[in-house]
């Protein structure tokens, strides 16, 4: 069963992560963006950490859904609305519970995947954190570490993609051939979540 200290230590793996990366994220959000991912997120789960280790909510749900808040708040680029909706719905379908399965997370995370394309239109292979998170979710169900495979590739997938949502799609046919940022970032998220996890 995974408690609320799993899904602190999810976030704050992430935001060691996203430290680590920002560099690499906002120059891979200069040719086809305004390259600030690495910053926007580098702010946010910066801010996220800080406020976890301060509340340390007891509950999946309430780490979950505080640190979405936190993402929204702090997080002036499209990602921030993104993953803070995707950490805000997941924690929402996690409930009150003080414990849940791994099974019930991975259900939990597809509620969160799915009111992020609601939110953003994005499909899979719009080249977007979409591309990722699809089939990290698909593949939860075999194990974390299974989903930060799928995770990985799903990020390297969007290099031949044409974006079709976010700032990138402005650059149309010359959006081919860079790897997506927020992909690249949404396989960070997984494979800090299969960190947490021991694996
Ligand atoms: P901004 O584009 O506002 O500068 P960021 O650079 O922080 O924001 O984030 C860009 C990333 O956000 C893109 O690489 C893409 O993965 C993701 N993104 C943008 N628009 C959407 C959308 N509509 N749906 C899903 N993801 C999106
Ligand atoms: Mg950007």
């Amino acid at each position: 069963m995974l408690d609320a200290d799993f899904f602190r230590r999810w976030m704050a793996a992430t935001a060691a992560s996203v430290d680590r990366e920002a560099e690499r994220l906002t120059a891979l959000d200069s040719p086809i963006g305004d390259a600030d991912h690495g910053s926007n997120l580098q702010r946010g789960f910066t801010e996220v950490a800080t406020t976890l280790e301060k509340e340390a909510p007891d509950t999946p749900g309430a780490v979950l859904t505080l640190a979405g808040r936190r993402l929204i708040s702090t997080v002036g680029g499209a990602s921030g609305p993104l993953y803070g909706t995707l950490l805000r719905r997941t924690g929402k379908a996690l409930g009150d519970a003080g414990e849940v399965s791994a099974e019930q997370l991975a259900e939990a995370l597809r509620a969160g995947v799915e009111a992020v394309m609601t939110l953003g239109g994005a499909a899979p292979g719009d080249k977007t954190m979409i591309d990722t998170l699809v089939p990290a979710v698909d593949a939860l169900g075999t194990g974390f570490a299974a989903a930060r495979t799928a995770a990985e590739q799903g990020a390297l997938a969007t290099t031949p993609l044409q974006a079709r949502k976010g700032r990138a799609s402005y650059l149309g046919e010359r959006s081919i051939g860079h790897q997506d940022p927020g992909a690249t970032s949404a396989a960070l998220l997984i494979a800090a979540l299969a960190e947490a996890a021991g694996e």
